[in-house]
């Protein structure tokens, strides 16, 4: 009966391998799970620390040139998404209240929701206007960052 033997034998190798090979399995996943949710703490970390810079750059504080620069892409990102904010706000005939943020139509004079006087003038300013308004707040931008690269000098001093 050795032949029989020999075959019980390879059967329980195989199935003993698969085991192995299973659990081997459920155990590179939950490692690869471990790894996962480390690496969401890391990219949380860093968002939160990219927050904190950028939290810094807005209130004036001396940020590192290159962060700076940074910054001011992001800045500009924001301002962008404001304008594009204003486009739809535009084609759907509405404007916003400069008191609530509420969007109410452009026809009103006052704010239904908090009662403020709203400026007559509609959210689709002249191209113009909107033109020197961006102009001037990248020149802010700019003296700021200014300033910043000198304190930054200094600091390396
Ligand atoms: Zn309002």
């Amino acid at each position: 009966m050795e032949i029989i033997d020999n075959m019980r034998k390879k059967v329980r190798d195989a199935t003993l391998s698969a085991l192995k090979a299973s659990s081997d399995l459920i155990e590179i996943s939950k490692i690869n799970m471990a790894i996962n949710s480390e690496e969401q703490k890391i990219k949380s970390l860093m968002f939160e620390m990219g927050r904190e810079v950028y939290e810094s750059y807005k209130q004036g504080e001396a940020v590192d040139a290159e962060l700076a620069e940074m910054c001011e892409e992001i800045a500009r990102a924001e301002m962008d998404i404001e304008d594009m904010k204003l486009k739809i706000l535009e084609i759907k005939n509405l404007k916003r209240c400069s008191g609530c943020s509420a969007e109410i139509d452009e026809d009103y004079a006052y704010c239904p929701k908090c009662g403020k006087k709203v400026e007559t003038e509609k959210v689709n300013r002249d191209e113009e206007e909107e033109e020197s308004e961006t102009a001037s707040e990248y020149e802010d931008e700019d003296d700021a960052e200014d300033e910043m690269d000198n304190d930054t000098e200094e600091d390396d001093e």
